[in-house]
């Protein structure tokens, strides 16, 4: 594996991997590598001939009181994992690479950024915008590998790319979870013991808002109670927001006619440790 921490060089490297007919793939993290992004990996090793993951994490995708400075940096092990699992090119920009003195440009998306994560997170999906589509400039890859976790994410890149005529396809892979469901994050070390004891009930919540709408109910509020309802059962998960929409508009839907993407932030109460989670109701697999 390749380890490239200049803009340039990845550039000149990426060109030649493409020009020599090799199919290139990103994976973009922020590091703290575990297995959720390493199967992304997997499934860019399915696409591509040439995989590079990104390891970067980015300064402008964190509000002032957010967790850049204490956000897990491991990057000896990081390269460990990702030459293990197959990557080619890892490539960790240092921040003034990326966002070199006097920087003015920024991507935003408008509407479907403001919902959701967004509401709490009003800058975040611009800093994402906007390091995605570097990383796209630089490695211009023919495909691009994101997880189902941040479904939001997905949806805002998956805009951008059809906005900007970006020649990437985007590839959106499964949620991997814990062995008791919790979804696997570089945030869940964060948590206190009693915290992680109790962060399953956001799956257990999710699962039985998908019992509901197996059985036949589709009415939105029913659904959201069933994942309020589990996550009631401890007093250290403060759901910021539980809502059914629409997977490409994320417009609120009352009653759902095909299918829904459910979706849930909550707050740790002890740590103040931000979760996300969500499922898609009525998805054909
Ligand atoms: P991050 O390092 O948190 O920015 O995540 C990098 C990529 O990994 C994003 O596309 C995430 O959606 C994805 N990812 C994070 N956690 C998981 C998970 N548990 N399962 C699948 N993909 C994940």
């Amino acid at each position: 594996m390749k380890i490239v921490t200049s803009v340039v060089e990845m550039i000149d490297l990426a060109r030649t991997c493409r020009s020599g007919g090799s199919i290139l793939a990103l994976v973009p993290t922020m590091g703290a590598l575990h297995r959720g992004h390493l199967s992304l990996l997997s499934i860019a090793g399915e696409h591509a001939d040439c995989t590079v993951m990104s390891v970067f994490v980015n300064p402008t995708q964190f509000g002032p009181d957010e967790d850049y400075l204490k956000y897990p940096r491991t990057f000896d092990a990081d390269c460990r994992a990702a030459e293990s699992a197959g990557c080619d090119i890892l490539f960790a920009p240092p921040v003034e690479e990326m966002y070199p003195p006097g920087h003015r440009t920024s991507v935003s998306v408008s509407g479907i950024t403001e919902r959701l994560c967004g509401a709490s997170r009003p800058t975040h999906f611009r800093g994402v915008t906007t390091v995605v589509l570097k990383l796209f400039n630089i490695v211009n890859p023919h495909v691009a590998i994101f997880g189902a976790k941040d479904a939001q994410q997905a949806t805002v890149i998956k805009r951008m790319v059809v906005d900007l005529h970006c020649p990437t396809r985007v590839i959106v892979g499964p949620i991997v979870r814990e062995d008791d469901g919790l979804a696997l994050s570089s945030r869940n070390g964060y948590l206190t013991p009693a915290e992680r004891a109790v962060a399953p009930l956001i799956h257990r919540g999710l699962g039985n808002a998908e019992a509901l709408f197996a059985g036949g109910e589709r009415h939105a509020d029913v659904l959201r109670d069933a994942v309020r309802n589990e996550c009631a059962q401890s007093e250290l998960i403060d759901p910021e927001y539980v809502e059914i929409v629409d997977q490409l508009t994320l417009e609120p839907l009352s009653l759902i006619t095909s299918s829904a993407l459910l979706a849930i932030a909550c707050r740790m109460k002890e740590s103040a440790t931000r979760l996300i989670d969500n499922t898609l109701l009525g998805a054909v697999p």
